[in-house]
């Protein structure tokens, strides 16, 4: 049995000390954060974390984050500087995460038997009230394991009803795209995965970062019209087509080879889409919020496939077009031509 608990104008105290007995009696909770749902349960003890990688059906190996609501919390679970501890000070409350040498507290489980910590500090004060009250909680996105992550409240309902032992019913969250990740046992400090907190933010208060591979979103097998199949995430079930290049992707949509397709790209582009179209926004931030989201619209729709157009990699947008790469089953980059598109995916209609 799963309790819904409701969000009201007059009732946050009393969604938080439900929530947060939840957990403090081993239990889980999906809860809101500025980023997306997380799937929480109380962080020191490995039987309520393992109850999360059930509900996710999420592999063992693949770790949770820790999310804290204070500085002295950050402590109990990690070693950190006091220099950095202190620049954390200008950032946190945030959708930054840090990657620590853990403390012994931290059940093995957590960290997939790693010596390393994730350390999150959201800005959302239905998660920073519920953590203030039932202390450090590990959650992962609140979403089956490969799933797109979820940004709203009657996604979670739907996804984790059954699944775990409440749900804070809570509507949209603010950003659409998970925390960033910074590996801070580095020097430099090594990007792990773009986020909702821009790196351009990171280098300006955290000092030079570097972005390893991982960080773009390609893989070597999704690269130009090959299968991506083995590293999606993120991903829509629906099977989603990248085309990098603008006028390309204008072509695709204007013409009769997208007729199976629903296109997802800016209102600019929807002009040209001849068949269904989902307009993600005309700011990088509109993009964000509404990209989890048309995904799993685009899994409603009665269209078999989707495509979807690249954007600018500033700002958050480095970390939207990772998810949308990782999502991707077909990446088209300049050279191919659109009609290949069909050809491989002749197999499937
Ligand atoms: P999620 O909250 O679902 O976005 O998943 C947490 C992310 O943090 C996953 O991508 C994990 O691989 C990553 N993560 C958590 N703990 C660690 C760790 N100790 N080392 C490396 N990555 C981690
Ligand atoms: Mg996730």
């Amino acid at each position: 049995m799963t309790l819904i608990i409701d969000l009201a104008p007059d009732n946050f105290n009393d969604v938080i000390n439900a929530s947060a007995e939840i957990i403090k009696n081993g239990g889980t909770v999906v809860f809101p954060t500025e980023t997306v749902y997380g799937l929480g349960a109380d962080a020191l003890s490995s039987e309520a974390c393992a109850k999360i990688f059930r509900a996710k059906e999420r592999p063992i190996d693949n770790p949770l984050i820790v999310h804290v609501s204070n500085f002295e919390m950050v402590k109990q679970v990690a070693e950190i500087s006091d220099d950095l501890l202190k620049k954390m000070k200008n950032i946190w409350p945030g959708p930054l995460t840090l990657l620590l040498k853990k403390k012994d507290i931290v059940p093995d489980i957590v960290t997939s038997n790693m010596d390393t910590v994730c350390v999150r500090f959201p800005d959302n004060k239905i998660a920073l009230a519920l953590i203030e009250k039932a202390g450090p909680i590990a959650a992962p996105s609140a979403n089956i394991a490969t799933k797109p992550s979820i940004v709203d409240s009657a996604d979670a309902i739907r996804e984790f009803d059954g699944r775990v032992d409440a749900i804070i019913n809570a509507g949209r969250v603010k950003y659409g795209v998970e925390s960033t990740i910074l590996d801070v046992t580095v020097h430099p400090f090594e990007l792990l995965r773009p986020g909702a907190f821009t790196l351009e933010d990171i280098e300006e208060l955290l000092g030079e970062v570097h972005v390893g591979s991982v960080a773009g979103g390609y893989s070597e097998s999704s690269i130009a019209l090959t299968p991506g199949m083995k590293y999606r995430h993120y991903a829509p079930s629906k099977k989603l087509i990248l085309i990098e290049n603008n006028q390309k992707f204008r072509e695709f949509i204007q013409s009769d080879l997208s007729a199976d397709f629903v296109a997802l790209c800016s209102m600019e582009n929807a002009q040209y889409a001849k068949y269904d179209s989902l307009i993600l926004g005309n700011d990088i931030y509109e993009v964000a919020h509404n990209l989890f989201y048309y995904f799993r619209m685009l899994d409603s729709s009665n269209k078999k496939f989707g495509v979807i157009q690249s954007f600018s990699e500033k700002g958050i947008g480095f970390g939207v077009m990772n998810r949308i790469r990782k999502a991707s089953y077909l990446i088209l980059k300049d050279k191919e031509n659109i009609d290949k598109i069909n050809n491989v995916l002749n197999e499937y209609r």
